[in-house]
């Protein structure tokens, strides 16, 4: 077994090796805790007969814990100074490659297709850049990939938001956003220390993994996801007032929100962080002839 590459010692070796300065902007902050990277593998359940995709390698930490536990690991990595860095220390493993594309821009699907086929299953495994954990996670589940799941370290503050149930104040339109196609749980909470430079916010795990059906099964997915945003718009609004001033032509339509809100057995004044996602199903399947 090769040396770990996620020890503080290795790893500001490779940076003074290769005068690495870290970019902020890129969101570029490594983890240094191998039994954090093995925690984090360890999540995702992976066997020899699993391909492992991950967003952003760094120098590689997690990638080399991902090549040991999967079949194969292809890795997203913006930024290209860190390419001939990841040359070096993934040099003991055959089972990687690493992509230097922006993953927001990548065909995910056709790159599951080119690398992954006869595997048994697939994992996005990842220490998210946190300046695009939102859309990097959006993208993923809307492309209705081919994969298991997600295993990511994201803000505390986002997976919070992520996992929440409705009622509580982190509820919300991401929350149903993610639910709608994975189940989502919190499994580590990570102190900053394990990270250089160590991030301003505090991190946590989550694994998010994807239902066979969507949570609730509606007529037009795009327009359940207007009716959630809009229900959210503003928090201390009531439902009502929120579609009626959110829905395009909501204004001249009040009557037929305030009808399909009784139809779906919703109380007009309750608040949007009230409702379930069966809720939010229904009434936007009441609401939408009205609006096509
Ligand atoms: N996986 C490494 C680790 O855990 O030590 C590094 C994680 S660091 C939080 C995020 C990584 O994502 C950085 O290497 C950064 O350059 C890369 N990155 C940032 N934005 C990206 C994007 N849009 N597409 C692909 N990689 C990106």
């Amino acid at each position: 077994m090769h040396k770990d590459i996620a020890t503080p010692v290795r790893t500001k070796a490779i940076l003074e090796k290769y005068g690495f300065s870290f970019k902020k902007s890129l969101g570029q902050n490594f983890l240094i805790d191998t039994n954090i990277l093995k925690n984090i593998v360890d999540q995702a359940e992976l066997t020899d007969r699993s391909g492992a995709i991950e967003i952003g390698p760094g120098i590689g930490a997690l990638t080399e814990q991902l090549a040991r536990r999967s079949g194969k690991v292809v890795a997203y990595e913006i930024d290209q100074r860190l390419l001939p860095i990841l040359e070096e220390t993934l040099a003991p493993y055959d089972n990687k490659k690493i992509i230097h594309e922006d993953v927001l821009k990548a065909d995910v699907s056709t790159m599951i297709q080119d690398e992954f086929s006869g595997f048994e299953d697939i994992m996005v495994v990842a220490n998210l850049p946190y300046y695009v954990t939102t859309p990097i996670i959006m993208k993923l589940l809307e492309e209705k990939l081919p994969i298991r799941g997600i295993v990511c370290m994201l803000q505390k503050e986002v997976a919070d938001r992520i996992s929440a149930s409705p009622g509580t104040k982190d509820y919300g339109s991401l929350s149903i956003a993610v639910q709608y196609y994975t189940t989502a749980e919190t499994v580590m909470i990570v102190p900053k220390t394990v990270f250089v430079p160590q991030p301003n916010v505090d991190s946590a795990v989550i694994r998010l993994t994807l239902r066979d059906e969507p949570a609730v099964k509606v007529i037009s997915e795009d327009f359940f996801f207007t009716v959630t945003k809009s229900s959210f718009a503003q928090r201390r609004k009531t439902i009502l007032n929120n579609l009626t001033s959110q829905l395009p032509e909501g204004k001249e339509k009040k009557e037929q929100i305030i009808t399909a809100l009784n139809d779906s057995g919703i109380d007009p004044t309750r608040r949007g962080e009230t409702l379930s996602i069966e809720e939010f199903g229904m009434l936007s399947d009441k609401l939408y002839p009205s609006f096509h």
